[in-house]
């Protein structure tokens, strides 16, 4: 039994603590909830932390930046239990909020203290202050010392008592200053410069630019990683982990060697050197230890699947979610989605599909095709769409040598529009719709083919100048009059381009995590040329900017906004009424030029007619000329 009477006594430069924070834990902290001694084994990651919390001499300051839910609080619980007991002295406990601070006052730590550490604090007894304004919340502790609580919110708090330790946890929940008078961080912890003592910090990240990442670049520098066969220390990060075979696997830096989530909770784990040469030292010449755990490693708490499920989650609930994901999941920082770099031989690996011409995947609900016009080719894209919209297959991209105001390179297009595929159930299709670019090339050609064949819109992008603003994919239409040899009106469609663009990368990243949005055939166009083209434009500031003159082509993603944005036209004015574009506008001219009242009978005449999905070949001049005589206003 200890004399705590006695210990107390020894003067201060002579008292030697007992034990450190950790073996306090192990021997004294009793956990409520399973009745049995707290133990590092299921977070073997925060004992070196805890063993220099306690290292008075050598260490003025421990950062620890962890995915939240990792055992973080109870770290802290563990070091004030081993103060109390061994170092009774001022201590500051800063959190985000005043409201936190008592909340955690109320439900953990005077509890811990009490029954724990034997020190009962009567409710509100110390915190009677004249001054209501006044937010810190006391705890007495042995031999006249106090636990603060305090808010990052208050100036008045960072100017209180000064504190022998100073707890800081959460800081980038912190504001950046308080009132003009500087960061919470330097503030508080200026609290503790008259004496010898120790300040931890701990958080989970936010961005690069956070308080807690800065302050761990700061310090040693550690990552919690595990020792790989080849001897070499490696780390665990969640972007380096392969997800794409049967069960997600990681591969050594050094050797190359592949473990999967099981081989690596065999290996030895442990922080690497601190790799920052020169850690911040205090006036005392003690340095600044930081350490930093991965989510991959946090074995007791979530594995690599389902870190996995949780990310794809994240993704198609929208920024917000994602940003919470990468910070308080994985415990890494956060970049903005549109400065995430998705790499052409990443996106080629994983979208690529096996599905043929001849064997299409049930998924597709219909075919669609953008065209970019230039002038001297098309360029167009053939595109399957699920009924959602959100699983796309490419079926094939062509560039269609030819000046568009000549009937060739037309030709062409037709008979790739007209193709016939054949689905895995055996429907037959072909492209119901085409959106084609009349915005600057051969415009009037592209009304000509618009009057030819009313499944061909023409489309003209816009792109509005304020960021904020966002066009819709699908905007308005307008009714052109026709001049010269094209009598009569020609529709063109507007496409908010920038909308499909952002839908687009979307369904890249999720694409990369695993969730397989987007789908290309090999062959068929689909080469390494046009993933670049794909992937040639990037977000800066909220504006997509296109690439510079001469470098890569940009062909390949305009034909895919056109065809997302004409994907989405048609499922909503043909595909979920229930009728094909041809139908309704066959369905509309017999009605006109017969009259008939009972609307039925026509539709059910030319669905028959529809139905059978031959390539009516537009150019043979049999079929049109029957075509033009059933329905003379074409
Ligand atoms: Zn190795």
């Amino acid at each position: 039994m200890i004399d705590e009477s006695r210990l107390y006594s020894i003067p201060i430069l002579c008292r030697k603590p007992l034990c450190d924070v950790c073996e306090w834990a192990e021997t004294r902290h009793y956990l409520k909830q399973t009745s049995q001694l707290y133990s590092y084994e299921p977070t073997p990651f925060f004992r070196e932390p805890c063993h220099y919390m306690s290292d008075l001499s050598g260490t003025s300051c421990v950062v620890i930046k962890t995915p939240a839910q990792s055992g973080k609080s109870l770290s802290i619980m563990n070091f004030l239990g081993w103060m109390a007991e061994f170092y009774p002295s001022n201590t500051l406990l800063v959190l985000d909020s005043k409201t936190q601070g008592l909340k955690l006052s109320q439900n953990r730590i005077r509890p811990f203290l009490r029954e724990i550490c034997g020190i009962n604090n009567p409710n509100n007894t110390r915190n009677k202050s004249p001054d209501k304004s006044n937010s810190v919340a006391n705890i007495g502790l042995r031999s006249g010392a106090n636990l603060y609580i305090a808010s990052a919110k208050s100036a008045s708090d960072s100017k209180s008592t000064p504190a022998r330790f100073v707890l800081l946890d959460e800081v980038d929940a912190y504001p950046n200053d308080i009132n003009g008078e500087g960061d919470p961080v330097t503030l508080f912890t200026q609290r503790l410069k008259r004496f010898r003592g120790m300040a931890v910090m701990t958080s989970t990240p936010t961005t690069a630019e956070g308080a807690i990442t800065a302050n761990w670049k700061l310090g040693t520098a550690q990552t919690w990683g595990v020792v790989c066969e080849c001897g070499q220390w490696m780390p665990v990060k969640y972007d380096d982990i392969d997800f794409t075979g049967t069960v997600p696997t990681i591969h050594c830096p050094h050797c190359g060697v592949v473990y999967s989530e099981d081989d690596v909770k065999e290996l030895n784990h442990c922080y690497n050197a601190p790799t920052n040469d020169d850690p911040l030292k205090d006036d005392f010449g003690r340095i600044r230890r930081s350490y930093e755990i991965t989510a991959p490693l946090c074995h007791s708490f979530v594995s690599w699947e389902s870190l996995k499920r949780q990310e794809i989650a994240a993704l198609s609930l929208g920024e917000n979610s994602y940003k919470s994901f990468r910070n308080t999941v994985l415990g890494e920082c956060y970049t903005p989605k549109e400065e995430i770099q998705v790499e052409v031989p990443e996106l080629m690996r994983l979208s690529q599909a096996s599905y043929t011409h001849d064997c299409l995947p049930f998924d597709i609900a219909f075919i669609v095709c953008g065209v970019d016009t230039h002038d001297k080719c098309l360029y167009c894209e053939t595109v399957g769409f699920s009924e959602d919209l959100k699983r796309m297959f490419g079926l094939r991209y062509d560039v269609l040598v030819g000046d568009p105001d000549e009937k060739e390179v037309w030709q062409q297009f037709y008979d790739i529009f007209n193709a016939v595929y054949t689905r895995e159930d055996g429907k037959l299709m072909r492209s119901a719709f085409a959106f084609v670019d009349s915005g600057g090339h051969r415009t009037n050609s592209v009304y000509a083919q618009h009057y030819r064949n009313r499944r061909i819109m023409p489309v003209k992008g816009m792109v509005s100048n304020s960021k904020n603003a966002a066009d819709p994919l699908v905007g308005k239409q307008q009714k052109l009059k026709m001049n010269g040899g094209l009598k009569g009106r020609c529709t063109v469609q507007f496409v908010g381009v920038n909308a499909g663009k952002d839908e687009l990368s979307n369904a890249e990243l999720l694409t990369i995590a695993g969730d397989k949005r987007l789908n290309y055939l090999k062959g068929y166009g689909y080469n390494p040329e046009y993933f670049k083209g794909l992937l040639s434009e990037k977000k800066i500031d909220g504006k997509w900017i296109a690439p510079q003159k001469g470098h890569t082509h940009n062909e390949p993603l305009d034909c895919r906004v056109y065809a997302m944005a004409c994907a989405s036209y048609y499922l909503n004015k043909y595909y979920l009424t229930g009728l094909d574009s041809e139908e309704v506008e066959m369905a509309k001219k017999s009605k006109k030029q017969e009259e008939i009242k009972d609307t039925e009978k026509p539709v059910e005449q030319v669905e028959e007619e529809v139905k059978k999905p031959v390539s009516d070949k537009h150019e043979s001049k049999d079929e049109r000329s029957e075509k033009v005589k059933k329905f003379p206003h074409w």
